[in-house]
């Protein structure tokens, strides 16, 4: 007999939990990391999903997957920034998840009743459906405490003139938010300011309406914010990153991953390799990959650099400079997309070149190796100073790419005295990352209380 038979749905305890995440890979890997630690809670899980980046079903036969008319053409998929198509998103996405709850809310429906919404913080029309459907909303702040509040910050950073950011290399620290300076503001293309600072006050004001924050971190890393997130907001806090350390092997890679580099990998020497990427995102131009390419070759360190298709402006395949390949051979390695998480838990890897997207921050922390910061927009900037400056587990390179300062930069990260503390640090943040993970740990007992307050709501 089915089970919606057995009891009336109303009667049923409510644990299904309905994940929406905002379809980038930065953040639909946090959110599946998240479904993967809820279900084996007790929850029930569905992701609700569009077909733009739509994650592989089936690599997690446990979830129930809900695809929603995104709305979007081919074109604007391929072309728009990335703040033009969350802003399409949340317009679009409004009408076919709205009907989707009502389908899932309706009598008819055998799934368990719905406990809560649990969506990316920045696909922010979710709160008005889930007020419509008078269903809780908790949210997942896929990146940093720290640029949590700097976004929270906007308002403020306008009326007092720092944004929009007049001198994109200012020194002048922005006394508001400490440590950050002018220069590490969150920052967006010019012709997107607008749509930018849009997108951070509707996320802004319907965060308040919320029922508790889950972060992809953890206590240790993130002291300061916390302290003015708990005077500021009164909804519960979830600590529980790195939320990589708990999921399984089940991949969320919307790209295919290149294992022939750990076989490469396991033929290098321990702490010799620097790891090179900047994530699913960000772009160059065509004379920075060059500097980049003739840096990690003047470094003389052993590479993995992780070139994917469209990382230079303009063209799908990115060109090594002339000589390179002569020059570096049998020292190194490019591939399209790497499996991230085992490159950087390789003994051989020593150092990451990072963009510091969050989720790369994290997965370099948790692996001790220590990071030389290379932000290119949005949140990247406020995490490489965190990085740099509160954890002292990196350095970031400012001021331009200039070959000579990179090859130099790569040195001090891996084998210079000079970058000795560093490394130190980045090892004890590991134990610290380990630590927080185990029973009585800050990110163990935070799932704990998430879980009690969903079982609550
Ligand atoms: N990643 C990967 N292979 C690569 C490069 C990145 O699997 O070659 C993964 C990485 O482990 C991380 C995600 O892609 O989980 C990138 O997220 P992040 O927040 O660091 O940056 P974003 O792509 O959002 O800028």
């Amino acid at each position: 007999m089915p089970r919606s038979k057995e009891r009336p749905r109303q009667h049923r305890k409510r644990t299904h939990l309905v994940l929406f995440p905002c379809p980038f890979q930065g953040h639909i890997t946090p959110m599946l990391q998240l479904a993967t630690i809820l279900h084996s809670k007790g929850f029930s899980i569905t992701i609700v999903h569009t077909q733009f980046n739509s994650p592989n079903p089936s690599n997690y036969p446990n979830f129930n997957f809900e695809p929603i008319s995104d709305g979007l053409s081919v074109d604007q998929a391929q072309k728009e920034n990335v703040m033009a198509l969350v802003t399409l998103l949340n317009v679009n996405c409004h009408g076919p998840f709205s009907d989707l709850m009502a389908q899932m809310l309706s009598e008819e429906d055998p799934r368990d009743p719905i406990a809560c919404i649990v969506s990316d913080a920045v696909m922010h029309f979710t709160q008005s459906v889930a007020d419509h459907f008078k269903i809780p909303r908790i949210i997942l702040r896929t990146s940093s405490a720290l640029s949590f509040i700097t976004f929270d910050a906007f308002p403020l950073l306008r009326e007092k003139g720092y944004l929009p950011i007049q001198d994109p290399q200012s020194e002048t620290p922005v006394s508001e938010l400490p440590p950050l300076r002018i220069k590490d503001l969150p920052n967006i293309s010019t012709d997107s300011s607008e749509t930018l600072y849009q997108v951070v006050a509707h996320t802004n004001n319907v965060t308040r309406n919320s029922s508790g924050i889950i972060f992809n971190s953890f206590e240790h890393i993130e002291e300061a914010a916390l302290v003015k997130i708990r005077q500021d907001f009164p909804m519960p806090l979830f600590l529980i990153g790195p939320l990589h350390k708990y999921s399984s092997g089940s991949s969320s890679s919307l790209l295919p991953h290149d294992h022939s580099c750990m076989v490469w990998l396991d033929k290098q020497a321990p702490g010799s390799v620097i790891y090179v990427s900047f994530g699913s995102l960000a772009c160059m131009e065509k004379k920075e990959l060059v500097e980049i390419a003739w840096g990690i070759a003047n470094s003389g360190q052993p590479f993995l650099w992780v070139v994917r298709s469209g990382l230079v402006r303009g063209s799908a395949s990115a060109e090594m400079p002339d000589g390179f390949e002569e020059e570096t051979r049998g020292k190194g390695l490019v591939v399209k997309w790497a499996p991230q998480k085992e490159v950087l838990a390789h003994p051989s890897v020593g150092g990451f070149w990072t963009h510091n997207g969050w989720n790369s921050t994290v997965e370099s922390i948790c692996e001790g190796v220590p990071m030389l910061c290379w932000p290119c927009f949005g949140d990247q900037k406020v995490n490489a100073r965190l990085v740099s400056h509160v954890l002292k587990v990196g350095v970031q390179l400012e001021n331009g790419l200039e070959r000579e300062k990179i090859g130099w930069a790569i040195r001090r990260l891996m084998v210079e005295k000079e970058g000795e503390e560093m490394r130190n640090n980045a090892r004890k943040l590991k134990d610290k990352a380990d630590l927080c993970l185990k029973k009585g740990g800050s990110s163990y007992e935070s799932i704990d209380r998430l879980v009690n307050c969903i079982l609550s709501l």
